[in-house]
């Protein structure tokens, strides 16, 4: 059906090619092009080994849109899943608008010098993909992804009005490192370190930061993992929900975060380490954060002995038939399980079925543009059936607990 270039050998990524591989009959080719080739070689060696499939492996540097037009005017893939670093997404994007090229990513583009994630350079290029008669989805991992799908299925099918939404965000799993972020960490401690908001009644309401004393936070009853303390966090699916959500009064996202997490990071922070503002080191201009990162676990390598779960969904408030309603969708995925069958942990994995997934929808026409998407403006029924069905299967329950006013 496709030929799909995958950029990007991270945790992610080698999942992304698992399970892209998983369905030869879609993605009848299956290339891998990331910074460093020997890390797309070890992940087109493990298929090999566990398929039996050969997928064709490049190096490219995907900050350099020259490069990546050469390499996509060379190799004519159908479709680019993005799956490197947000940094990247502008220069991806243009190099597929430029070879008429379908485009997917799981994060939305940040700059590497401001800590500021946000959707309008890559909105700005829902004209041109167009005209180009070419579709881009944006955000279509978990959260965003998954969440954004939650949302779209509740107003298909569960509510004639939805009018707040909870996203709650649960790792309960060991890693058994003192201190390890589940993705990329430069990208991990960007987003967890800023200022948190929240969108209620038409306005973006800022409140400190999780760092900070007076922060957010209250104790959600996860399911089959228990109580977990959840910081209110901003996070990118919100920007777009608030657009496509009908009636929407109030939209917030939780993450759970363990004291041991917290501290380390206060520590971290304290001591400038998580800053993006380059410093003199002997003579040298470094980053403290970019210096942490190569510190800190690969995030690809945690999998070994993860334990535990994730569990990421939404909670809905509305009006059904008249009556007011809540309820509750949400995925728990296992570390181990997940280990067991792609060699990466539940936060890799839970991104990669849905990219997947999504690139699926796209070759099969299934998801059409032309344009530029994100995940809650297409049909959320067959997406969340194939996700369902590739290991992420997802509940929907009515919802009986409180949530913070
Ligand atoms: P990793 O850091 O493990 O992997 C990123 C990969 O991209 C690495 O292989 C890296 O290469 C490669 N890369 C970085 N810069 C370039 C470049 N200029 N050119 C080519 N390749 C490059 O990250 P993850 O796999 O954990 O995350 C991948 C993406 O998924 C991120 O954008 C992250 O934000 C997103 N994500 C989304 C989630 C969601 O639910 N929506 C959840 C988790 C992650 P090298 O090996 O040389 O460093």
């Amino acid at each position: 059906m496709g030929k799909v270039l995958i950029i990007g050998a991270g945790g992610v990524g080698n999942v992304v090619a698992h399970k892209c591989a998983e369905h030869p009959e879609v993605f009848e080719q299956i290339l891998l092009a990331s910074r460093t080739l020997s890390k797309c070689e070890q992940i087109a060696q493990r298929i090999k080994n566990k398929y039996g499939l050969a997928i064709q492996t490049m190096q490219v540097d995907a900050d350099k849109t020259n490069e990546l037009i050469q390499l996509l005017q060379q190799h004519q893939p159908d479709l680019v899943i993005n799956v490197a670093l947000p940094y990247q997404d502008l220069s991806i994007m243009e190099a597929c608008y430029q070879t008429k090229t379908h485009y997917l990513d799981t994060a939305n583009y940040e700059s590497k010098d401001v800590a500021k994630f946000e959707y309008k350079e890559q909105w700005a290029y829902h004209p041109k993909y167009q005209q180009a008669g070419i579709t881009a989805v944006l955000g279509c991992g978990f959260d965003p992804g998954v969440t954004n799908m939650f949302c779209a299925y509740a107003q298909k099918h569960l509510f004639d009005e939805i009018q707040t939404i909870d996203i709650l965000d649960c790792n309960a799993g060991e890693h058994g490192h003192t201190f390890a972020t589940n993705f990329n960490p430069e990208i991990n401690i960007r987003e967890v370190t800023q200022v948190v908001r929240h969108w209620s009644e038409g306005k973006w309401i800022q409140t400190p930061p999780i760092l900070d004393p007076n922060c957010v936070h209250f104790r959600f009853n996860y399911p089959e993992v228990g109580p977990r303390e959840s910081y209110l966090l901003y996070h990118e699916e919100m920007e777009s929900l608030v657009k496509h959500i009908k009636g929407l009064k109030r939209i917030r996202f939780w993450m759970t975060f363990s004291d041991q997490y917290l501290t380390y990071l206060r520590v971290l922070h304290d001591l400038g380490l998580t800053s993006i503002k380059p410093i003199d080191y002997e003579g040298q201009k470094i980053v403290p954060l970019k210096f942490l990162k190569t510190l800190l676990p690969d995030p690809a390598s945690l999998g070994k002995n993860y334990q535990g779960k994730t569990v990421i969904g939404c909670v809905f408030t509305g009006i059904k038939n008249g009556q007011k309603i809540q309820k509750y969708i949400y995925n728990v995925c296992d570390h181990a399980k997940a280990y067991a069958e792609t060699g990466a942990q539940a936060v890799s994995y839970t991104t990669g079925v849905p990219a997947m997934a999504g690139a699926m929808m796209i070759l099969k026409k299934i998801w059409q543009g032309p344009g530029v998407f994100n995940v809650e403006q297409l049909d959320p029924d067959p997406c969340l059936q194939v996700i369902a069905q590739n290991g992420l299967p997802w509940q929907v329950t009515d919802f009986k607990g409180n949530l913070p006013d």
